[in-house]
């Protein structure tokens, strides 16, 4: 079957009478995942006759009479839509029509006007494929690149839309007449698989020396497969970006990695054939299996076993590691040579701070000093996309970075909102565009501080802005005046919304669950600017779309040396023995926390000083500061190496403690004060007597699992009490979590099953990152209801 010219008028206006027809016109991830296809075959079934056409307002389906079992079509056009469609509105008219030709039509595309459809994002290969890929009868065996319309590349080699193959990185690769042929069928897997590709006609895998010199070879992989066996570094080029890539069961390999790429101790993500391998390493439930196989294919954080065998430098001191599937068909056929190590290290291919790496040059340029091999590929990636990461707390799936194969997903919104573009913060920096009931979350852009990442930053805002066809209206940033984003906000010169950090935390939450009504929001993170001048972090607002109220914080402590307190928690253990003894505190820190005795003492003295006289000591009410200051004090982590790296810390070694119903007290557990008092019309968490007790349980050699876990448990009682005190007097019974402590499964497990048992709705991220990751979307959605009031 051929694809019609689209005619000038297939339906004449003059109806003729008790001739009812149906107009369907369907928006949402629609279009280039095989959807006319299954239209045809769906209307086909029911008997129809009719159209169905790619538009620029959607997928627009005209049936005509007679209508036998419409509801059951519709109900089958949405259980049975191909596994990467996603429908997000379906408008149904009557028309009036000619019976015209019988039998079903796939018109021709026709594209004009906003792009209200969506470029879906990247999907690991599908089942189908695989299947082919390894039955020898194929003509696509063993073909790396083989890919169809429910998988492969999307978004990241799409360069500008309608989304066909001249505007995506495979435009210089004629399709062979094969290819061509499937390309053109409409009931064909492959019909308009934008990737399409063969060993005839479609890219191929290279291998390379460490300068980036080609090495002849019958077989890429199988050199790849060689080189990780011997310990070698290889990089290789992925979907989204370059990868990094030793054997994860060879200690000094992962070492030599680890040493080249200057990353001393920050866990490294593995990859390993499937399940079953997975499970070898890992202690997996059911929700964290399948999201190990979803089709989007994140690193899933899970709890290591103690028997499996991988490098202790791959997660040193971390109880849960990054794991994932293949998701490429030469990842698969990587795992099926026979050399090839079990489990491998794949990390993101970038030098320390900047971007990961797409272009091969760049990679040979930038990973030269640290790979000894590449295995490279000639098809370009247009945009770049680090794996997403993403954990399973509380039964539910939440994404801790969501990039590839999340992007450039959408998340519905509850009402219209103007075109917004929000900015983002800093760290994890993601950004955020909003248009009507949609709002469309960037990939993970990384730290906005160095010059490249901020390139990056900017090229992305102008990439997603021309695939979206996108003209903001409005633009939110942080309160932080410094930040780049913020720079970046004011110089567009749009009306400008400056949103508070924690107000915009909870404000993403409320978006994904559609609240509009003041609620509770606990937002525990790191830091954000204040209105106050102060750090804030430890927060609890009474959260509006457009306003918010500080109600109750955590007791503020010093930050001693600014950010510098924020990589070294031993300062944050300090500060926290200074509020708690006063100056005998800073004079006897090591006799009260004898983990500061391997603290230079004229570093210590100066830290004091600081202190007493208040010299660049701003105050902090952070949970993240708090986290770092008993990691501090267990001597889990005086330094950190990155960024939550001392909250990790705190919580794997908590996990050891963890009883199956760990919120019930036994007669033996730890059980810190709650300390809640009133200052200046606000509720303040003190946390006085909380240090106390930890320098107490030091003195009595208590173990340090115990008192990492009792601290998480005084945080969750004691936010508890606060949420019952406010609720008393102000009635309200919804609490959003945010925040970047939100990531941590043992706080925010708790708090959901502390507050429900409460009579709380608790409500978490589930769509976008509760850290940084998703604030644009809380900036976009609060931007975005002031504008409307302006
Ligand atoms: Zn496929
Ligand atoms: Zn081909």
């Amino acid at each position: 079957m051929t694809v019609l010219p689209r005619p000038e008028s297939r339906f004449p206006p003059s109806p003729v009478p008790d001739e009812q027809g149906v107009e369907l016109k369907i928006q949402g991830v629609v279009q280039g995942v095989g959807f006319r296809p299954f239209v045809h075959r769906l209307a086909s079934r029911f008997g129809y006759s009719g159209t169905v056409v790619n538009s620029a307002e959607g997928v627009v389906i005209r049936l005509a009479p007679p209508l036998a079992q419409l509801d059951s079509f519709l109900q089958c056009l949405q259980d049975e839509a191909p596994p990467l469609a996603s429908i997000t509105s379906l408008e149904q008219a009557d028309i009036k029509v000619f019976p015209g030709e019988p039998g079903f039509v796939i018109l021709a595309s026709e594209h004009s006007g906003a792009a209200s459809t969506m470029i879906p994002p990247d999907a690991a290969v599908c089942d189908d494929c695989l299947a082919e890929l390894f039955s020898k009868n194929d003509r696509r065996y063993l073909y790396p690149f083989i890919n169809c319309t429910n998988c492969g590349p999307r978004f990241t080699i799409v360069e500008s839309i309608p989304y066909d193959r001249p505007n995506t990185s495979m435009k210089v690769f004629p399709m062979c007449p094969d290819c061509s042929r499937e390309y053109h069928d409409p009931v064909n897997r492959r019909f308009h698989a934008q990737p399409n590709a063969c060993w005839q006609c479609g890219p191929r895998l290279s291998w390379h020396d460490a300068a980036g010199r080609l090495l002849p070879c019958d077989d890429p992989l199988r050199e790849a497969g060689r080189a990780l066996a011997r310990g070698r570094v290889v990089a290789m080029r992925g979907l989204g970006g370059f990868h990094l890539s030793v054997d994860a069961g060879n200690d000094a390999a992962v070492q030599k990695l680890r040493q080249r790429k200057r990353r001393p101790s920050k866990p490294l993500a593995v990859m390993v054939a499937d399940v079953q391998a997975a499970m070898k390493i890992c202690s997996i439930s059911l929700p964290e299996k399948e999201l190990l196989r979803s089709w989007q294919r994140p690193i899933v954080l899970l709890a290591k076993r103690d028997d499996s065998r991988l490098a202790p430098s791959v997660a040193p001191g971390i109880l849960h590691l990054g794991l994932m599937l293949p998701y490429t068909p030469f990842h698969h056929l990587l795992f099926r040579v026979e050399e090839t190590p079990p489990a491998l290290v794949m990390t993101s291919g970038n030098r320390s701070d900047e971007p990961i790496c797409t272009a091969n040059d760049e990679a040979i340029d930038k990973l030269g000093g640290i790979a000894d091999f590449f295995l490279l590929h000639n098809r370009d990636i247009v945009t770049r996309a680090d794996d997403s990461v993403a954990r399973v707390i509380d039964n539910k799936a939440r994404p801790l970075r969501r990039s590839r194969g999340y992007v450039p997903g959408s998340v519905a919104l509850h009402r219209d909102l103007p075109a917004v573009l929000a900015c983002g913060a800093a760290l994890k920096n993601t950004f955020c565009m909003t248009r009507g009931r949609t709002a469309y979350l960037s990939q993970h852009i990384g730290d906005l501080e160095t010059a490249e990442t901020l390139e990056f930053y900017e090229e992305s805002v102008r990439h997603l802005q021309q695939v979206l066809e996108f003209e903001a209206q409005a633009v939110a940033c942080d309160l932080h005046p410094d930040y780049l984003s913020t720079r970046f906000a004011e110089s567009i010169g749009l009306p400008l919304y400056r949103v508070q950090h924690h107000h915009a935390h909870a404000g993403a939450v409320m978006a994904e669950h559609g609240l509009e009504e003041d609620t509770f929001a606990v937002i525990l993170d790191g830091t954000g600017f204040g209105p106050d001048g102060t750090v804030w972090g430890g927060e609890i607002l009474l959260a509006g779309l457009s306003s918010f109220e500080r109600l109750a914080s955590l007791e503020q402590l010093m930050l001693p040396g600014g950010d510098a307190a924020a990589r070294e928690p031993w300062r944050m253990a300090m500060a926290a023995l200074g509020a708690a003894y006063g100056g005998a505190g800073l004079t006897g820190c090591e006799r009260l926390a004898p983990a500061l005795a391997k603290i230079d003492s004229v570093k210590k003295e100066a830290l004091a000083q600081m202190m007493s006289q208040k010299v660049n000591t701003p105050l902090t009410s952070s949970c993240g500061r708090l986290f770092d200051a008993m990691a501090g004090l267990l001597d889990l982590c005086l330094v950190s190496d990155y960024e939550g790296h001392a909250a990790m810390e705190l919580e794997s070694t908590a996990w050891q403690a963890v009883r199956d119903d760990w919120m019930n007290d036994g007669p033996n557990e730890q059980r810190f004060p709650v300390e809640i008092r009133t200052e200046q019309g606000r509720l303040l968490i003190g946390t006085g007597p909380l240090i106390r007790s930890v320098v107490d349980c030091l003195a009595r050699s208590v173990h340090r699992a115990e008192i990492a876990l009792a601290f998480h448990r005084w945080l969750v009682q004691s936010v508890t009490a606060v949420i019952k005190e406010l609720a008393a007097s102000l009635g309200k019974k919804k609490v959003v979590l945010g925040g970047g402590c939100m990531q941590n499964g043992l706080l925010l497990g708790g708090l959901s099953k502390d507050l429900q048992a409460a009579g709380f709705q608790v409500f978490s991220a589930e769509k976008v990152p509760a850290n940084d990751g998703g604030l644009a979307l809380g900036q976009a959605v609060i931007a975005g209801m002031n504008h409307l009031h302006d």
